[in-house]
């Protein structure tokens, strides 16, 4: 079958024009960026004409999150208030939130973005689109929403929670294609046989996920459970939100980052020293087409690789690997550095085990203990101490293989962990003093 494409001009590019694109964009993002009380005293002009080519981009600081808060609220901003049209602010996963600025000619282009990425993922104006992520601040609600409007698909806002509702949605307009946190969807699962139903009964075949690191056996876990083909999606509210990444029709583990609209470096997290494509590392993003708020040699703090290699699908843009985590995640256990996606990817290749499951590290005797507790399947669940201790037995085990570590493991009953709200929060790291 032939590739199908949104933008076949941007898409496939060829490498030297993309480049050529991406320099000019860069230019006038410089002098741009300059107008913003941060970048004006860093973005002088000779600074600004010394950087000739993609590469020279190296010679200009780093920023990250706390580079924003430290210029909270309005100290990124390049354009004169009467062209802002929005606020988003990030999740606060790893402290406070940082808010971003949009003209309506950044929310055009994000929209064009995620219509770009969900056509890509097979999406089209036919479908019934069922939007189950968080409406307001957070990114994932607004942005696909826009998107899916303009690729002209049926749009149903249901936003998150309500997990019966989300079923009659799906029931009553046929919904095709969601957006949904991973960590949700297996949740969502649980509350089928209360309605009545299968998955498998309703007409779903796309589903998005992402928003927060999950390993490819999560996603193999909710295409089985729900007959979809699951596409990983990559956002930060910092460079719009989602449809920023996300997998083709390939679904080969790489998501094509749209180069039209951001400039990607990988960096040695430890040196900001910059990595040749393939070598694993942190992501690191300019923003190429953004006006309100346009930030260069953005710390992502998230760790992949790009793949250099073509697409068999064509497009030009190169692919990211699935993320490893962010590198704030790594637990570092009595010197080994271990991070939460291994756990679950040893927790989950066990198959009486269920999608939910927290991590909590702690101090014993001077040594850091991990302590794992799994759900356990609804249908391997039994009242049979021996069966249990056999699974139990099972994960040790892979926790062992993969990680070398000798955890402690608990299993629970399903659907016995807390419930929560948004994105997962899988660590409890008790180690930390201040600790809530
Ligand atoms: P916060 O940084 O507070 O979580 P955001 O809502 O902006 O705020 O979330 C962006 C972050 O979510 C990314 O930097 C990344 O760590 C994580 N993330 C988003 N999509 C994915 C994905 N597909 N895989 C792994 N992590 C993801
Ligand atoms: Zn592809």
């Amino acid at each position: 079958m032939e590739t199908e494409f949104w933008q076949r001009d941007i898409e496939l590019m060829s490498r030297a024009d993309l480049e050529a694109f991406q320099l000019g964009c860069l230019k006038k993002t410089l002098k741009l960026a300059a107008h913003s009380p941060f970048y004006s005293n860093i973005l002088t002009e000779s600074v600004i004409d010394s950087i000739r080519t993609l590469d020279d981009i190296r010679r200009l600081p780093l920023v990250d999150k706390q580079t924003l808060r430290d210029n909270f609220p309005y100290g990124f901003l390049a354009k004169p208030m009467t062209e802002i049209v929005r606020l988003h602010s990030s999740s606060g996963t790893t402290g406070t939130p940082t808010v971003v600025f949009h003209t309506q000619h950044d929310l055009d282009l994000w929209a064009n973005m995620t219509a770009r990425s969900a056509f890509m993922a097979g999406a089209r104006p036919d479908d019934v689109f069922q939007n189950i992520m968080g409406y307001g601040l957070f990114t994932g609600g607004l942005g696909f929403h826009y998107g899916m409007e303009k690729l002209g698909a049926l749009v149903i806002p249901s936003a998150a929670g309500n997990s019966k509702r989300q079923i009659w949605f799906m029931q009553t307009f046929g919904t095709t294609v969601c957006h949904i946190l991973p960590s949700y969807s297996m949740r969502l699962l649980s509350f089928f046989p209360e309605c009545g139903i299968r998955p498998k009964d309703l007409k779903l075949r796309i589903f998005f996920i992402g928003a927060e690191p999950h390993s490819d056996a999560l996603r193999r876990q909710i295409e089985e459970a729900f007959g979809v083909q699951a596409f990983n999606s990559y956002g930060l509210s910092e460079m719009c939100g989602p449809g920023l990444a996300f997998e083709c029709r390939e679904r080969n583990n790489g998501m094509h980052l749209w180069e039209d609209q951001y400039l990607m470096e990988i960096i040695d997290p430890a040196t900001g020293e910059v990595l040749p494509d393939g070598e694993e590392g942190e992501l690191v993003l300019t923003s190429l087409q953004r006006e309100a708020m346009p930030l260069i040699r953005y710390r992502t703090h998230d760790l992949t690789r790009i793949i250099p290699e073509p697409c068999p699908c064509g497009r030009t843009h190169r692919r990211i690997a699935r993320f490893k985590g962010r590198s704030d995640d790594m637990l570092i256990i009595n010197g080994v550095n271990i991070f939460p996606q291994q756990i679950e990817k040893a927790v989950m290749s066990v198959p009486e085990i269920g999608a939910h499951y927290i991590i909590e590290v702690s101090k014993e005797n001077l040594l850091d203990r991990i302590h794992v507790k799994v759900e356990v399947n609804p249908n391997s669940f039994s009242g049979s101490l021996d069966q249990m201790d056999g699974i139990r037995r099972k994960v040790i085990d892979a926790l062992k293989t993969e990680l070398g570590v000798n955890p402690r493991v608990d299993l629970v009953a399903p659907n016995s962990l807390p419930e929560q709200e948004g994105k997962a929060k899988r660590v409890f790291d008790l180690r930390e003093k201040d600790y809530l």
